[in-house]
């Protein structure tokens, strides 16, 4: 009997977690990623609740935890760095912490040998009939497929594609914000320090390489509309966000245009009526993100990808019976999960 075939936009966390059981579960699964290789993104990510349940199912556990950022707490300071608070590790870490790289990393080796990973190429149009999704993509050639799985993120290009223009389904939360790093000169020690402004928030914190600091500022936002824009826009508005204000502000400020790792974001939510339709689905961020002020994002995306393939295990298939199920099944764990991520973007000064 032939083996049914699956593929999946994305390599980061949902992609390879259900291509992961989906191959278990005998299909044959292709993952395209737009990146040119594995990606580095420099963040670190955390797990809650179930999420667990699925890294020991993947037998990968012990190997993600060696990766443990273990972080010990966060100190708030005012405009003149005096403490004016403390909260614990558990506030933006989770039960445990790793850099998102390695999971990416961890990931993909654990499926690399049994799924066939096409990096740097994404797909370009899809069309539906009875038997399959038909799809072209921008290097390789057109392809048929059982079932497609949008897991490109929070701008899904399968979910553009296949269920509608993001303006319709993005929600955001009033907040945007710039990322990179920086010499330790503070020699912060698995510790971070939150200087919460007038709608703005710098984050700065160090675990992992010991030399270095991750810089996070955020601010409130209108719209999404300057993830569009260019790195020097997006530093004008990040100067215009924090201008006036002291501490370390106006070094870190300077210290952000040499940065080599600068990334850009704003806090979304995706807010779908539907999460398939008909062979195809999404799962992780292009389905249902919560935000990464939730600090759910990769717990979502892990389970998501885990209950999707359990279903369509359980029904031999059917994507007709198991999508629905899915979507039932995570449906309150997302509100939930998206609730929390609206009241954190709150607290750091968003208007979600
Ligand atoms: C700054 C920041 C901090 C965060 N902090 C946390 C945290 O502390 N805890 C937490 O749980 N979560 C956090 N998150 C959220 C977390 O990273 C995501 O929720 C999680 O990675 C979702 O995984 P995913 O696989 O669904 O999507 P993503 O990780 O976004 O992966 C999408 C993948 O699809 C690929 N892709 C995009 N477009 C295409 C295309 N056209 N074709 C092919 N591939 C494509 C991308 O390159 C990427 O590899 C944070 C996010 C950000 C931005």
């Amino acid at each position: 009997m032939t083996r049914p075939k699956a593929l999946i936009s994305g390599a980061s966390v949902a992609g390879p977690v259900l291509a992961y059981f989906l191959q278990h579960n005998g299909y044959d699964v292709t993952v395209v990623e737009r990146a040119a290789a594995v990606r580095d993104s420099g963040y670190a990510v955390d797990f809650r609740g179930a999420a667990f349940d699925v890294l020991r199912e993947m037998k990968l556990f012990d190997q993600v935890s060696e990766h443990n950022t273990r972080m010990r707490g966060t100190t708030l300071v005012d405009g003149s760095g005096a403490e004016i608070g403390q909260l614990p590790a558990s506030a933006f870490a989770g039960e445990l912490e790793v850099p998102k790289r390695e999971l990416t990393r961890i990931l993909h080796q654990a499926t690399a040998g049994d799924v066939d990973y096409v990096f740097g190429d994404s797909i370009t149009a899809l069309s539906q009939h009875e038997s399959g999704v038909a799809v072209e993509f921008e290097h390789r050639a057109a392809g048929e497929f059982d079932l497609l799985f949008g897991a490109d993120g929070v701008y899904s290009n399968v979910r553009r594609l296949g269920f509608g223009p993001d303006d319709e389904v993005l929600r955001h939360l009033g907040m945007s914000g710039a990322a990179f790093s920086t010499p330790n000169y503070l020699g912060l020690d698995h510790r971070g320090l939150l200087r919460p402004g007038p709608d703005t928030a710098a984050y700065l914190f160090s675990c992992g390489d010991p030399d270095r600091l991750t810089v996070s500022l955020s601010f409130a936002t209108a719209s999404p509309e300057l993830d569009r824009r260019g790195r020097t826009e997006q530093e004008r508005a990040v100067r215009a966000a924090f201008a006036g204000q002291n501490w370390e502000l106006p070094r870190l400020l300077d210290t952000m245009t040499g940065a080599d790792d600068f990334s850009f974001g704003s806090s979304c939510q995706v807010q779908l009526s539907q999460w398939s339709r008909g062979r195809v689905a999404l799962v992780g961020d292009a389905g249902y993100c919560a935000a990464p002020t939730s600090g759910m994002g990769t717990s979502q995306a892990l389970i998501g990808a885990r209950a999707l393939a359990h279903h369509l295990a359980t029904t031999g298939g059917d994507h007709k019976t198991a999508f629905p199920a899915y979507e039932t099944q995570l449906r309150p764990y997302v509100a939930d999960n998206q609730a929390k991520g609206r009241q954190a973007a709150m607290t750091l000064g968003g208007a979600a």
